[in-house]
Formats: C-alpha cells, sequence, structure tokens
C-alpha cells in the first residue's frame, strides 16, 4: 500500500493555467515544494512500480474537498461522506491531492520467510534482532541505530 502527494491535482491544474505557478502538474517529474517534500506524478509512480516489479492494482483518490471553498460551505460529516463515496473513482482518473494505490509483487526474488519483517541493507540477511539501540544482523553484525523510535537504515556502519 502506497501513498502519495498528487502534483496533477485541480488545484495545481487550475493554478498552473492561470500561470500562478512555474511547474506543470502534467510533466512527469516530480516537484519538491519544500524541502524533502515531494508531489508525484500518478503515471509517474506506476512506471516506478512497474520498474520495482510491482503491479498497482485499485487506486483511491482522497481529500476531494480540501479547498476552504467547500469548508465555509458544507458541514464536515457531509464532506466526509462525499468524499468516501468520490475516492472509488480513482481508477478512472487522479485528480485529487493525496491518492492511495494498492500494488502487488510481481518478480521472482525470493518470497520473504514468515515473521520476518526487516532485512539487513548490508549483507541481505533476514534475521535482525532488537536491541536497546537498534536491530542488530546475526550475520554480518552491523547495528542499525534506532533514534527517537525511528530505525536508520541509510548509513551502514562497519
Ligand atoms: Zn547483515
Amino acid at each position: 500500500m502506497l501513498e502519495f502527494a498528487n502534483k496533477r491535482n485541480l488545484k495545481s491544474i487550475a493554478r498552473w493555467l492561470l500561470r500562478r505557478q512555474t511547474w506543470s502538474p502534467f510533466d512527469r517529474a516530480p516537484v519538491e515544494f519544500a524541502q524533502l517534500n515531494f508531489d508525484f506524478h500518478p503515471d509517474a509512480v506506476t512506471d516506478w512500480l512497474l520498474a520495482a516489479d510491482f503491479k498497482a492494482e485499485r487506486r483511491l483518490t482522497v481529500s476531494h474537498f480540501r479547498l476552504p471553498f467547500f469548508k465555509r460551505l458544507l458541514p464536515l460529516p457531509l464532506l466526509v461522506g462525499m468524499d468516501s463515496l468520490a475516492q472509488w473513482t480513482g481508477g478512472l482518473w487522479q485528480l485529487t491531492p493525496s491518492v492511495f494505490v494498492r500494488a502487488r509483487a510481481t518478480g521472482t526474488d525470493e518470497a520473504t520467510p514468515a515473521g520476518a519483517l526487516w532485512r539487513c541493507p548490508a549483507c541481505g540477511n533476514f534475521d535482525l534482532r532488537s536491541g536497546l539501540d537498534g536491530l542488530t544482523c546475526t550475520e554480518c553484525q552491523r547495528l542499525w541505530a534506532c533514534r527517537d523510535g525511528i530505525y536508520d537504515f541509510r548509513d551502514a556502519p562497519a
């Protein structure tokens, strides 16, 4: 299950048509609207999933009525109900600021062993032991730190 911020939403299309934003919502390149915060084109996400051996299945679009205009005019329970109905159109088009995609792995890689949650990025071992400082790989003995409850698999300690 994947959720991403959709750059091709109705608000960005309107802003682009009115020349109030420089980047095109139809261009497939991601746009970084704030540092390390990106909006993505739905077709680019589908292509990246395919390249990683995933097949995109169901798409749900959410936050159809995020605009302040709707929030001022309509009561919140009605907006939530309307959004619940409209999200099923996600398979037809994706024009909302947020999109959920259910994708299924189609590759021929080995299956993850039952009960495995983590995989060592350095050696590929599935057996990582949880400790006070993080996760330790039982194969290569690397410690993958946990800071403030967040595991850090970017740095490869020796
Ligand atoms: Zn390892």
